[in-house]
Protein backbone atom coordinates (compact mmCIF):
# COMPACT_ATOMS: atom_id res chain seq x y z
CA UNK A 1 0.00 0.00 0.00
CA UNK A 2 1.62 3.41 -0.77
CA UNK A 3 1.63 6.29 1.85
CA UNK A 4 1.05 10.05 0.80
CA UNK A 5 1.08 12.31 3.80
CA UNK A 6 -0.62 15.56 4.70
CA UNK A 7 0.75 19.06 6.00
CA UNK A 8 0.25 19.90 9.57
CA UNK A 9 -0.15 23.27 11.70
CA UNK A 10 3.73 22.84 12.19
CA UNK A 11 4.51 21.98 8.73
CA UNK A 12 5.25 18.21 9.91
CA UNK A 13 4.29 15.32 7.64
CA UNK A 14 1.60 12.50 8.50
CA UNK A 15 0.98 9.74 7.02
CA UNK A 16 -2.05 8.21 5.12
CA UNK A 17 -2.86 6.14 1.94
CA UNK A 18 -3.48 7.51 -1.46
CA UNK A 19 -1.97 7.20 -5.00
CA UNK A 20 0.02 10.30 -5.91
CA UNK A 21 0.60 8.86 -9.82
CA UNK A 22 3.37 10.59 -11.83
CA UNK A 23 5.14 13.49 -10.12
CA UNK A 24 7.43 16.47 -12.05
CA UNK A 25 9.47 17.95 -9.67
CA UNK A 26 10.54 21.00 -11.46
CA UNK A 27 13.33 24.03 -10.65
CA UNK A 28 16.55 25.76 -11.69
CA UNK A 29 19.65 23.74 -10.63
CA UNK A 30 21.04 23.24 -7.23
CA UNK A 31 16.78 23.92 -5.74
CA UNK A 32 16.81 20.71 -4.25
CA UNK A 33 14.93 18.66 -6.48
CA UNK A 34 17.53 15.58 -5.75
CA UNK A 35 16.81 15.46 -1.65
CA UNK A 36 13.22 16.39 -2.08
CA UNK A 37 12.94 13.34 -4.70
CA UNK A 38 14.60 11.33 -1.95
CA UNK A 39 12.01 13.15 0.49
CA UNK A 40 9.13 11.58 -1.54
CA UNK A 41 10.15 8.52 -1.73
CA UNK A 42 10.65 7.73 1.59
CA UNK A 43 6.84 9.19 1.83
CA UNK A 44 5.08 7.37 -0.96
CA UNK A 45 7.30 4.65 -1.65
CA UNK A 46 7.45 5.33 -5.19
CA UNK A 47 10.65 5.60 -6.79
CA UNK A 48 12.82 8.93 -8.43
CA UNK A 49 13.77 8.85 -11.81
CA UNK A 50 16.54 10.94 -11.79
CA UNK A 51 17.80 11.78 -15.92
CA UNK A 52 20.55 13.52 -14.28
CA UNK A 53 21.93 10.80 -12.20
CA UNK A 54 21.11 8.03 -15.12
CA UNK A 55 23.14 10.09 -17.64
CA UNK A 56 26.03 10.52 -14.89
CA UNK A 57 25.40 6.21 -14.33
CA UNK A 58 25.74 6.25 -18.36
CA UNK A 59 28.77 8.36 -18.65
CA UNK A 60 30.33 6.51 -16.02
CA UNK A 61 29.92 2.80 -17.71
CA UNK A 62 31.15 4.60 -21.04
CA UNK A 63 28.07 3.40 -22.68
CA UNK A 64 27.64 4.83 -26.37
CA UNK A 65 24.34 7.44 -24.82
CA UNK A 66 27.44 7.96 -21.69
CA UNK A 67 30.04 9.13 -24.51
CA UNK A 68 27.49 11.23 -26.28
CA UNK A 69 26.46 12.97 -23.19
CA UNK A 70 29.48 13.45 -21.13
CA UNK A 71 30.59 16.33 -23.27
CA UNK A 72 27.32 18.66 -23.09
CA UNK A 73 26.89 17.63 -19.47
CA UNK A 74 30.80 19.32 -18.68
CA UNK A 75 29.45 22.21 -20.58
CA UNK A 76 25.74 22.54 -18.76
CA UNK A 77 24.17 21.84 -22.12
CA UNK A 78 21.10 19.52 -22.72
CA UNK A 79 21.48 15.89 -23.93
CA UNK A 80 18.86 15.95 -27.20
CA UNK A 81 15.61 15.24 -26.42
CA UNK A 82 15.60 11.85 -28.33
CA UNK A 83 18.39 10.19 -26.06
CA UNK A 84 16.73 11.52 -22.86
CA UNK A 85 13.08 10.33 -23.83
CA UNK A 86 14.37 6.78 -24.75
CA UNK A 87 16.33 6.48 -21.61
CA UNK A 88 13.02 7.74 -19.66
CA UNK A 89 10.96 5.11 -21.63
CA UNK A 90 13.52 1.97 -20.54
CA UNK A 91 13.10 3.33 -16.73
CA UNK A 92 8.95 3.65 -16.90
CA UNK A 93 9.22 0.22 -18.00
CA UNK A 94 10.05 -1.04 -14.88
CA UNK A 95 7.43 -2.46 -12.52
CA UNK A 96 7.99 -0.26 -9.88
CA UNK A 97 6.74 2.79 -11.55
CA UNK A 98 3.13 1.15 -11.47
CA UNK A 99 1.95 3.13 -8.62
CA UNK A 100 3.33 6.76 -9.53
CA UNK A 101 7.49 7.61 -10.00
CA UNK A 102 8.80 11.43 -8.85
CA UNK A 103 10.54 12.94 -12.00
CA UNK A 104 13.65 14.74 -11.20
CA UNK A 105 15.17 16.61 -13.86
CA UNK A 106 13.16 15.68 -16.54
CA UNK A 107 11.16 17.07 -18.27
CA UNK A 108 13.46 20.21 -19.48
CA UNK A 109 12.38 20.89 -22.12
CA UNK A 110 8.52 21.21 -24.31
CA UNK A 111 9.41 18.25 -26.32
CA UNK A 112 10.24 16.83 -23.44
CA UNK A 113 6.97 17.56 -22.25
CA UNK A 114 4.92 16.74 -24.98
CA UNK A 115 6.38 13.39 -25.04
CA UNK A 116 6.30 12.18 -20.89
CA UNK A 117 2.25 13.60 -21.61
CA UNK A 118 1.71 11.49 -24.88
CA UNK A 119 3.13 8.64 -22.96
CA UNK A 120 1.15 8.72 -19.60
CA UNK A 121 -2.07 9.70 -22.01
CA UNK A 122 -1.84 6.67 -23.79
CA UNK A 123 -1.80 4.39 -20.57
CA UNK A 124 -5.26 3.34 -19.77
CA UNK A 125 -6.33 4.46 -15.95
CA UNK A 126 -3.16 6.48 -15.46
CA UNK A 127 -3.60 9.40 -13.58
CA UNK A 128 -2.02 12.66 -15.34
CA UNK A 129 1.45 14.03 -14.73
CA UNK A 130 1.36 17.01 -11.56
CA UNK A 131 4.07 19.40 -12.09
CA UNK A 132 5.96 20.92 -8.69
CA UNK A 133 8.31 23.76 -9.00
CA UNK A 134 10.63 24.54 -6.12
CA UNK A 135 11.47 28.24 -5.60
CA UNK A 136 14.34 29.62 -4.65
CA UNK A 137 16.70 33.13 -5.07
CA UNK A 138 19.95 32.85 -8.06
CA UNK A 139 22.39 33.58 -5.45
CA UNK A 140 21.76 31.37 -3.30
CA UNK A 141 21.41 28.81 -5.64
CA UNK A 142 24.73 29.89 -6.60
CA UNK A 143 26.70 29.37 -3.08
CA UNK A 144 24.30 26.20 -2.99
CA UNK A 145 26.23 24.72 -6.61
CA UNK A 146 30.05 26.06 -6.05
CA UNK A 147 29.44 25.12 -2.08
CA UNK A 148 27.68 21.38 -3.03
CA UNK A 149 30.80 18.51 -1.80
CA UNK A 150 29.84 14.94 -2.53
CA UNK A 151 31.53 11.84 -0.91
CA UNK A 152 32.18 9.53 -3.70
CA UNK A 153 31.66 6.34 -0.57
CA UNK A 154 28.96 6.77 0.75
CA UNK A 155 26.87 9.97 -1.74
CA UNK A 156 26.73 12.00 1.23
CA UNK A 157 26.22 15.61 0.48
CA UNK A 158 27.88 18.66 2.25
CA UNK A 159 28.00 22.45 1.51
CA UNK A 160 30.95 24.38 2.56
CA UNK A 161 28.97 27.36 3.27
CA UNK A 162 26.03 25.87 5.08
CA UNK A 163 26.48 21.77 6.22
CA UNK A 164 30.16 21.38 6.05
CA UNK A 165 31.97 18.14 7.08
CA UNK A 166 33.82 18.13 10.56
CA UNK A 167 37.61 17.98 8.74
CA UNK A 168 37.70 19.89 5.67
CA UNK A 169 37.36 18.11 3.06
CA UNK A 170 36.65 14.88 4.79
CA UNK A 171 33.29 12.79 4.87
CA UNK A 172 32.27 12.50 8.43
CA UNK A 173 30.85 8.94 8.03
CA UNK A 174 33.81 7.49 5.57
CA UNK A 175 36.85 9.40 6.20
CA UNK A 176 37.02 10.04 2.23
CA UNK A 177 38.38 12.66 0.63
CA UNK A 178 35.26 14.85 -0.85
CA UNK A 179 34.79 15.36 -4.51
CA UNK A 180 33.13 17.83 -6.49
CA UNK A 181 30.74 17.40 -9.61
CA UNK A 182 32.10 18.49 -13.01
CA UNK A 183 29.15 21.01 -13.69
CA UNK A 184 29.34 22.44 -9.72
CA UNK A 185 31.25 25.74 -11.23
CA UNK A 186 29.77 29.21 -11.53
CA UNK A 187 30.56 29.01 -15.17
CA UNK A 188 29.15 26.03 -15.76
CA UNK A 189 26.23 26.83 -13.57
CA UNK A 190 25.51 30.13 -15.38
CA UNK A 191 25.59 28.07 -18.91
CA UNK A 192 23.13 25.79 -16.71
CA UNK A 193 20.82 28.98 -15.88
CA UNK A 194 20.53 30.05 -19.10
CA UNK A 195 19.22 26.31 -20.56
CA UNK A 196 16.73 26.29 -17.61
CA UNK A 197 15.35 30.13 -18.71
CA UNK A 198 15.01 29.33 -21.93
CA UNK A 199 13.81 25.78 -22.38
CA UNK A 200 12.54 24.65 -18.76
CA UNK A 201 10.81 27.39 -17.79
CA UNK A 202 8.21 27.33 -20.97
CA UNK A 203 7.70 23.75 -19.30
CA UNK A 204 6.71 25.37 -16.17
CA UNK A 205 4.42 27.73 -18.05
CA UNK A 206 2.87 24.59 -20.05
CA UNK A 207 1.81 22.61 -17.07
CA UNK A 208 0.66 25.84 -15.40
CA UNK A 209 -1.74 26.35 -18.02
CA UNK A 210 -3.06 23.20 -17.83
CA UNK A 211 -4.06 23.90 -14.21
CA UNK A 212 -1.93 20.97 -13.18
CA UNK A 213 1.09 22.73 -11.71
CA UNK A 214 2.16 24.30 -8.46
CA UNK A 215 5.05 26.21 -6.58
CA UNK A 216 6.44 26.19 -2.87
CA UNK A 217 8.98 28.17 -1.70
CA UNK A 218 12.20 26.38 -1.41
CA UNK A 219 14.09 28.25 1.00
CA UNK A 220 13.15 26.71 4.09
CA UNK A 221 14.05 23.34 5.98
CA UNK A 222 14.22 19.79 4.08
CA UNK A 223 10.89 18.92 5.81
CA UNK A 224 8.59 21.48 5.39
CA UNK A 225 9.77 21.90 1.58
CA UNK A 226 8.57 18.16 1.98
CA UNK A 227 5.33 18.90 3.29
CA UNK A 228 4.28 22.05 1.20
CA UNK A 229 5.16 19.68 -2.08
CA UNK A 230 2.89 16.42 -0.66
CA UNK A 231 0.24 19.28 0.11
CA UNK A 232 0.10 20.45 -3.43
CA UNK A 233 0.35 17.52 -4.65
CA UNK A 234 -3.10 16.51 -2.60
CA UNK A 235 -5.08 19.41 -3.69
CA UNK A 236 -4.71 19.06 -7.07
CA UNK A 237 -5.01 15.38 -7.24
CA UNK A 238 -8.32 16.02 -5.10
CA UNK A 239 -8.88 19.02 -8.37
CA UNK A 240 -8.42 15.77 -10.72
P1 LIG B 1 21.13 17.40 -13.18
O1 LIG B 1 21.83 16.39 -12.32
O2 LIG B 1 19.65 17.19 -13.24
O3 LIG B 1 21.49 18.83 -12.81
O4 LIG B 1 21.65 17.17 -14.68
C1 LIG B 1 23.03 17.30 -15.01
C2 LIG B 1 23.19 17.46 -16.53
O5 LIG B 1 22.65 16.30 -17.20
C3 LIG B 1 22.45 18.64 -17.13
O6 LIG B 1 23.19 19.85 -17.02
C4 LIG B 1 22.29 18.17 -18.58
O7 LIG B 1 23.52 18.29 -19.27
C5 LIG B 1 22.01 16.68 -18.41
N1 LIG B 1 20.55 16.40 -18.26
C6 LIG B 1 19.91 15.93 -17.14
N2 LIG B 1 18.58 15.79 -17.36
C7 LIG B 1 18.37 16.19 -18.65
C8 LIG B 1 17.21 16.32 -19.46
N3 LIG B 1 15.99 16.04 -18.98
N4 LIG B 1 17.37 16.76 -20.73
C9 LIG B 1 18.60 17.05 -21.23
N5 LIG B 1 19.73 16.99 -20.50
C10 LIG B 1 19.64 16.56 -19.23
Amino acid sequence: MLLTATETKEGRVTGRKTLPGPILLMGAPGVGKGTQAKELVKLWGIPQISTGDLLRANVAQGTPLGRTAKELMVRGELVPDSLVNEMVAVRLQEPDTVGGYILDGFPRTLGQASWIDGRISQQPGSLPVIAVSIQVDYNQLLRRITGRRICPVCQSIYNIYVNPPKVDGICDLEGAALTQRADDTEEVFKERMRAYSALTAPVVEHYREQGRFAEVDGDRPISEIAAGIVAAVERLRRKG
